[in-house]
């Protein structure tokens, strides 16, 4: 019984530990890396809380040290999804039944646990699986993660209070149902919060969901599995179907009850599942919600007036972090050309400190590449570069696959503003510049029309006038737009995210927004007294209405109009 409206502890954003040399967090993450190591694992799906062994396997490596095996993962076959689609709608009567307060108290709980006894194990995991520096993995695998449960469950309460106002005599009420039928959720190699909040914010709120990660993210999604059993999970809520795009995506969209896509990850995929779904919408029983976060080719733009160093800083920082695997790293950057000796002397300064390497030496700012496909894909970027007219490679270019796939942080300065890195998302350690004469005014159009994406974006300069203008002049450029500052780093409850145009439809992870997408909501009304019979008091006769009726009657008037 709940006889109470419950208020969940106020969410405040998990502090980021730095993982300093003599510091415990350091000693405690580098012994649970060394443990990861000393074992392999075996992923499996997990249908109705079974785990399925399907046989298909696939191993998993560090993508920084190829020889070394952290183990295999099963790939979900076409008989599991449909096993996992009966489950998910099985199970969505009791879960989506359950006070809200039960529900929530699953995730605050997985926060508590990931901001204790799982967050090294979900780092190391994340620094091993999908080649993160520690403090790398920190931002994503522990703090976001646990600022994604921490705020949804906040979020979600707001959204109930939100209520119809009432008229004397009539309650109004609005209920936020779960959407009918199951929500797919297909998440990126490239963020473990988002692998976790794909699923579970449509789960907080009474949806069962399948989940696809990335066969790349495998190692730390299994983590997840682990984190949310911990938490109380029920069985067949949350359906983990490790595996390959098609051999999962084709049986789950073609099932009649999918009611929603959550999605994060590349355009390509994203246009090619909303196509899916829109030639099978006769199929459907509901229209499917569909949001999704995709690609960017995120900008900084450098006025003159600009402070050099911030910019060299937000470019190294931007573009280099985590490879320049962020849907938000900068990318391309146009800087104007009285301050561009200044911005690539503070570039030069600042490289010359970066290392490449594997995770396991903390010392490494940059680590490997995901896998061969994007390793192939970024370094035939810079090979073109390397042979094209009007493109210097000023800063790196250089990349080695031995070992681990790793690609060095790598600055061109292209003439053409419109040269293929200008233009296309290349996710990798890419920082294409262009160094304008235009006028400011011209530059901004420039960057507007630019690329077909409108993800993040940053402005320097030390002039507001500048600032203003930039701001109103890129409104639609970037769903996430940063004065003075680098274009990555968003964080839950204080930069939402997401982006529109290519980018995705802008539903603002990690905020009611988005939550509200989860949602189908029935509006109630209830009526003390109801009518006992059907008159109105304006059918009460008066004397003009007689005289009417009588001249009707007399056929000495025509008979008046009725209303419907
Ligand atoms: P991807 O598009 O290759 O894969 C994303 C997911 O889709 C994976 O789980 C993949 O297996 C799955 N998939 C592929 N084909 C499918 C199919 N036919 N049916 C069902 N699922 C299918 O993206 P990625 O390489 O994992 O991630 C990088 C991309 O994600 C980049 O483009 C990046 O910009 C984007 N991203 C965007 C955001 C954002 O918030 N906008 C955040 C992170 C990543």
């Amino acid at each position: 019984m709940h006889n109470a409206i419950a208020s969940p502890p106020s969410p405040v954003n998990e502090p980021v530990l730095d993982y300093a040399p003599g510091s415990p967090e350091r000693a405690r993450l580098r012994a649970e890396v060394a443990r990861q190591r000393g074992e392999t694992v075996e992923v499996l799906p997990v249908v109705d809380g079974r785990r399925v062994e399907t046989g298909r396997t696939e191993t998993i490596r560090p993508p920084h040290d190829l020889g070394h095996t952290l183990g295999t993962f099963h790939k979900a076959r076409t008989e599991d999804v449909e096993a996992a689609i009966a489950g998910a709608l099985d199970a969505r009567h009791d879960w989506s039944r359950l006070d809200w307060t039960d529900r929530a108290a699953v995730f605050l709980k997985a926060a508590d646990l990931l901001a204790g006894p799982f967050r090294d194990r979900m780092n190391a995991a994340t620094m091993l699986g999908q080649s993160k520096n520690p403090y790398q993995a920190e931002i994503d695998a522990a703090c976001e993660m646990i600022d994604f449960f921490r705020f949804n469950v906040a979020f979600y309460r707001e959204m109930l209070e939100e209520q119809p106002t009432s008229s004397p005599g009539v309650w109004n009420r609005t209920e936020y149902r779960p959407l009918e039928g199951f929500v797919f959720a297909v998440s990126p190699f490239n963020f473990t919060s988002i692998a976790a909040n794909l699923p579970t914010a449509p789960a907080l709120l009474g949806n069962t969901v399948l989940w696809k990660p990335a066969p790349t993210q495998t190692y730390s999604a299994q983590v997840i599995v682990d984190l949310l059993e911990e938490a109380g999970m029920p069985p067949g809520v949350i359906q983990f179907l490790p595996g390959d795009g098609a051999d999962v995506g084709d049986p789950v969209l073609a099932s009649p009850d999918l009611a929603g896509l959550h999605f994060t990850g590349s355009t390509q995929t994203f246009n090619h599942l909303w196509h899916t779904i829109g030639s099978n919408l006769d199929t459907y029983k509901a229209y499917p919600r569909i949001v999704g976060e995709t690609g960017g080719k995120d900008f900084i733009v450098a006025h003159e007036s600009a402070n050099p160093d911030a910019v060299a800083t937000a470019i190294v920082r931007g573009a280099f972090e985590y490879q320049g695997q962020k849907c938000s790293a900068a990318s391309r950057v146009y800087v104007q050309k009285p301050l561009w000796p200044a911005v690539r002397e503070a570039l030069e300064a600042q490289l010359a400190d970066i290392t490449v390497g594997p995770v396991e030496d903390f010392s490494n700012f940059v680590n490997a590449v995901i896998d061969q496909k994007s390793f192939d894909k970024i370094t035939g970027y810079i090979d073109r570069a390397q042979k094209s007219d009007g493109v210097e490679v000023a800063f790196g270019g250089g990349s080695r696959s031995d070992d681990g796939f790793f690609v060095d942080p790598t600055v061109l300065v292209a003439d053409d503003p419109a040269y293929e890195t200008m233009e296309q998302e290349i996710f990798g350690p890419v920082a294409s510049v262009h160094v304008s004469d235009r006028s400011f005014d011209d530059l901004l159009t420039l960057v507007d029309q630019t690329s077909p994406y409108a993800l993040t974006g940053a402005v320097f300069s030390q002039d507001r006038q500048i600032l203003a203008r930039a701001s109103e002049r890129l409104a639609d450029a970037a769903g996430n737009f940063y004065l003075n500052d680098k274009p990555t780093g968003a964080v839950v409850g204080q930069q939402p995210f997401g982006g529109a145009r290519g980018s995705g439809t802008n539903d603002k992870a990690g905020s009611k927004l988005n939550l509200l997408r989860w949602a189908s909501l029935r509006s109630i009304k209830e009526t003390f007294v109801p009518a006992t019979h059907f008159t109105y008091p304006f059918l009460d006769k008066d004397t003009s209405d007689v005289e009417i009726a009588e001249r009707a009657t007399n056929g000495s008037a025509a008979a008046p109009a009725s209303g419907a």
